[in-house]
C-alpha cells in the first residue's frame, strides 16, 4: 500500500509502549485490512503494557498491541470471500488452525494450535489493522463502533453465563471488572432471579447496580458468606461465575455454591490454586466449567442481537472514550481499577 499509519507498539521488554509511525501492512491472500474506527483496552493489553511475567513468556517484540476492534474493510486478500471493501466489521481474537481435532469438531475456540490477535500477531491499536478472514465478523451497521469493539469481551460474558443456564436461578458473580459487569447485564436478560455480585472496588460496584445486580457486596469489608446464605434461605446459590481470577474469590464462590450447582471459571488466577476437591466439589456433586474465549461464532450472533435490539445497555460499562494517542491515560486508569471499558479512537 505504501502509506503510513500510527500504531501503539510494544517495542522494548519493559513497562510501557510507544506511539510510532510505520508502514500500513500488506494484505495476505486470506487476510483483510481494516481502517480502525474504535478499539477497546482489555486486561491482556494492560498485562503486556506493564510487561508482567505472563507477557515476558508469551509476547515476541516488537508488536502492535490490542485486539478488541471495529472498523471498515479497505483491502481484501485474493482468496477472501467473507467480506468486501466497505464492509463494517469486528474480529474474533482466537485464530484457529482449522485442521486439529478441536477445530474439526466444532470447538475452534479451543484450537490446539491457537494463535491470538494482539498476543501472537500484530494487533489493532493502530489506524489500520490486519485481520484473518476466519475471524472477521460482519457488524450490523446500526451498531455504533464503541459497542462493536466491546462485542469480544461481551462474548466472554455470554459464554460464562450460558454455562450456568441461569433462568430462574440465584447466582453469584465474583469480580465486577468489565467482563463481570457485562455478565451482570447478560444474566439479567437471560432470566436469573437474584444476581449477587462481590467486588472490592466501589466504582465498579456502582456500575454493577446500573447493570441490574440485586445485591452488591464488598467481600473485603462484608461477610459474603452470611449475606448469600441469608438471601438464599441457607441453600447457597445455584450458579457461580468466577470473573476475578482471585483465589479467595474462587474458593469463597465454591463454598457458596449449592450442592448440585454449577460454577464457571473465566477469571485467570496468576498461580496454581489448591482446592478442597473432596468437600467442595466431589461430595457436593457440582459441575466446574472452564471458559476460554467465546464459542465461535454462537456468542457473536447473540452479542450482535442483544446490542442491535437494544436489550443490553453497554453505556454504563463503557466508562471512557479517548483518542488512540491517549492510550497511556487509559492504561493508568486500568491500573487504578476506576474504570469499565475504555474505548480508543484512532
Ligand atoms: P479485571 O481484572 O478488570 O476484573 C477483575 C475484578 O475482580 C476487579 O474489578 C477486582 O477488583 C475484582 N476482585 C479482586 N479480588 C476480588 C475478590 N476477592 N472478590 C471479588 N472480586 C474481586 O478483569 P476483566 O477484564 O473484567 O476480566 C475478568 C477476569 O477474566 C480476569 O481474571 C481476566 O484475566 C479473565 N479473562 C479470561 C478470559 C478467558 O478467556 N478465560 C477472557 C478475558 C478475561
Amino acid at each position: 500500500m505504501g502509506d503510513k499509519m500510527k500504531a501503539v507498539v510494544k517495542k522494548d521488554p519493559a513497562f510501557g509502549a510507544e506511539l510510532v509511525e510505520m508502514e500500513v501492512p500488506e494484505v495476505g491472500p486470506e487476510q483483510v485490512l481494516i481502517r480502525v474506527k474504535s478499539t477497546s483496552i482489555c486486561g491482556t493489553d494492560y498485562h503486556i503494557y506493564i510487561w508482567n511475567e505472563w507477557a515476558r513468556k508469551n509476547i515476541n517484540l516488537p508488536q502492535i498491541m490490542g485486539h478488541e476492534v471495529a472498523g471498515e474493510v479497505v483491502r481484501v486478500g485474493e482468496r477472501v470471500k467473507k467480506v468486501k471493501v466497505g464492509d463494517y466489521v469486528s474480529s474474533e481474537t482466537h485464530i484457529p488452525c482449522g485442521m486439529c481435532y478441536q477445530c474439526l469438531t466444532g470447538n475452534q475456540h479451543i484450537c490446539k494450535s491457537m494463535k491470538i490477535l494482539g498476543v501472537h500477531t500484530d494487533g489493532v491499536f493502530a489506524d489500520y489493522a490486519l485481520l484473518e478472514e476466519v475471524d472477521v465478523w460482519p457488524n450490523d451497521p446500526l451498531i455504533p463502533p464503541a459497542y462493536a469493539s466491546v462485542q469480544e469481551p461481551l462474548g466472554n460474558a455470554i459464554d460464562t453465563i450460558r454455562a450456568g443456564d441461569v433462568s430462574g436461578k440465584n447466582i453469584l458473580i465474583t469480580g465486577a471488572g468489565p467482563v463481570g459487569l457485562l455478565a451482570v447485564g447478560v444474566a439479567r436478560i437471560f432470566g436469573a432471579t437474584k444476581i449477587i455480585v462481590s467486588e472490592p472496588n466501589g466504582y465498579r460496584r456502582e456500575i454493577a447496580k446500573e447493570m441490574g445486580a440485586d445485591l452488591i457486596v464488598n467481600p473485603l469489608k462484608e461477610d459474603l458468606e452470611y449475606i448469600v446464605k441469608n438471601l438464599t434461605s441457607g441453600k447457597g446459590v445455584d450458579f457461580v461465575a468466577e470473573m476475578s481470577g482471585n483465589q479467595s474469590a474462587l474458593k469463597q464462590g465454591l463454598k457458596l455454591l449449592t450442592p448440585g450447582g454449577r460454577m464457571a471459571l473465566l477469571g485467570i488466577p496468576d498461580q496454581e490454586v489448591t482446592l478442597n476437591l473432596t468437600g467442595d466439589v466431589i461430595f457436593k456433586g457440582i459441575k466446574l466449567i472452564g471458559i476460554t474465549g467465546r464459542e465461535m461464532f454462537r456468542t457473536w450472533y447473540i452479542a450482535g442481537r442483544l446490542i442491535k435490539e437494544k436489550r443490553l445497555d453497554l453505556d454504563p460499562v463503557i466508562t471512557h472514550h479517548f483518542s488512540l494517542e491517549d492510550f497511556a491515560r487509559g492504561m493508568e486508569l486500568m491500573k487504578s481499577g476506576d474504570c469499565g471499558k475504555i474505548v480508543l479512537y484512532p
